[in-house]
């Protein structure tokens, strides 16, 4: 089956057919690094990774681009605030970023480029736009997108670029433009602001234009998928069409998906009202960063997640239950014949996956799938129907799913010595019935990080996390 998006521009849900065969180029719009990101934020990060995680599953080879802004006035605020550079502070919180990113499994883009080291690339899109037309320069040094130049404008937001801006507060700093419709492409210098010297004079560049300066330097002057919360339909994406559309005259991306917001209580979540939340902070409270993930994830992406207690106790108690399969299938043996249904059981969960995923990655029944193999197997591990083979089987098989949800229980075969050595003391104390050593040695491995269970089949043991 084809796999189907919903597409913002169409505003309907069209077949997948990447630019080049068995290829998908993805750029997703990354976080302005001037304060830490929310889980909000990671919201949209999650589904890219969803989506280039999925689209790696069907077997597309994936170039994921996710740029990280590292200039712009809240950083330059922000830079001046903590009394450090700009570069000090980018830095910073892009290294938190990476951790955050890390412990929710999202996997490194393959390119993470930052605006400020995609200057030349930048000023050589504005000086294209000049030669044709479409933008010009004020007084100060700045440089604007002629909106009048470029009928198409608005198309993604379905706005009509004749009744649009009018009326709207004139930033201090672009009272030189022609048109109170027009957008800064580059920003002429300022004291006390950080400034690049380049072959169209002095300045900083404006938000929109590093995104379509990097999308296409890492993707091509058109790519497949661009990527992005709602809040950036207009004028965001609606910019960086222009721009790059007017500068290079080809279709600049063939999808454009929006992720909803995630709101806290009823209000979206977001740095400006305060209403926030971060990953660090809900781990610290003992949430295990799976079940995190998967309360991030839970909902499809196009609709609103409500993100609160509630969800990360579902969460929480869902990735509990895989994890108590994934160790009781680990410790399973039973010397029988396999069990000759089992292969239809995966073949047919594995079928509502993928049917699901297919259709606009429609996560819920997807998951409901995966949990309902779940509470099938522990039926059939009580009823001592599977065989060995069985059970490493469908470990083997929930794992090939978890290549796309990442929310399985690290696979682990071995432990260091130390920690082995605990184990199997403890195994034997258990063969010799000294409750006492053995209690002692499970309170010693859980100190360790390592949480022993004991079952019919022996003692078995996994990370807390
Ligand atoms: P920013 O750092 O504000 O540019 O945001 C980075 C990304 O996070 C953008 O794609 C935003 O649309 C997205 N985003 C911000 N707040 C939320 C939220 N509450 N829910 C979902 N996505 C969000
Ligand atoms: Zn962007």
């Amino acid at each position: 089956m084809t796999i189907r998006l919903f597409d913002t521009m169409a505003g309907a849900v069209r077949d997948f057919v990447p630019l080049v065969p068995g290829k998908v180029g993805i750029y997703t719009c990354g976080p302005t690094v001037y304060s830490q990101a929310h889980v909000g934020n990671f919201r949209a990060f999650i589904f890219g990774d969803l989506l280039s995680r999925y689209l790696r599953y069907r077997g597309y080879q994936v170039t994921w681009v996710m740029n990280v802004t590292d200039i712009d006035d809240r950083i330059i605020k922000g830079a001046n605030r903590e009394g450090i550079t700009i570069g000090e502070l980018s830095e910073k919180y892009r290294k938190l970023l990476v951790a955050d990113m890390e412990t929710l499994g999202i996997r490194t883009p393959d390119v993470m480029p930052k605006a400020t080291e995609n200057i030349a690339q930048q000023v050589q899109l504005i000086q294209i736009l000049l030669e044709k037309g479409h933008a010009y320069r004020t007084d100060d040094g700045s440089y604007f997108f002629r909106i009048s130049s470029w009928p198409e404008y608005g198309r993604l937001a379905r706005i009509d670029p004749e009744g649009m801006r009018v009326g709207e507060r004139v930033e201090a700093d672009e009272y030189g433009k022609d048109d109170v419709r027009d957008f800064a492409l580059w920003k002429g210098p300022k004291p006390g602001e950080p400034s690049w010297d380049t072959a169209i004079g002095p300045g900083r560049p404006g938000w929109h234009i590093e995104c379509s300066a990097m999308s296409m330097r890492y993707l091509g002057e058109s790519f497949d998928i661009h990527t992005g919360g709602i809040d950036l339909i207009f004028p965001h994406h609606t910019d960086e069409i222009a721009q790059s559309e007017a500068a290079t005259g080809k279709k600049f991306v063939n999808y454009w998906l929006h992720n909803a917001f995630l709101q806290l209580g009823t209000q979206k979540m977001a740095k400006s009202t305060g209403n926030i939340e971060r990953v660090a902070e809900i781990v610290g409270r003992g949430v295990s960063r799976r079940a995190l993930r998967l309360a991030l994830m839970s909902a499809h992406y196009r609709s609103p997640l409500s993100f609160g207690e509630d969800s990360l106790q579902a969460a929480s108690s869902a990735i509990e239950r895989l994890d108590a399969l994934m160790l009781a299938l680990a410790a399973y043996r039973n010397d029988c014949p396999d069990d000759s249904t089992l292969p239809a059981l995966l073949e047919a969960t594995r079928g509502a996956f993928e049917t699901a995923l297919d259709d606009d990655l429609n996560i819920s029944p997807a998951l409901a799938a995966l949990f309902d193999l779940v509470r099938e197997v522990n039926r059939r591990l009580d009823a001592r129907v599977l065989s060995t083979a069985d059970a490493a089987r469908t470990a083997a098989f929930i794992r090939d799913l978890d290549r796309v949800l990442e929310i399985a229980p690290e696979a682990e075969t071995s432990l260091d010595a130390d920690l082995q050595r605990l184990l199997d003391e403890r195994a034997a104390a258990r063969t010799a019935r000294d409750w006492a050593a053995s209690d002692r040695l499970r309170v010693a491995l859980a100190e360790r990080g390592i949480l022993v269970e004991d079952t019919r089949d022996g003692q078995r043991w996994r990370r807390t996390d």
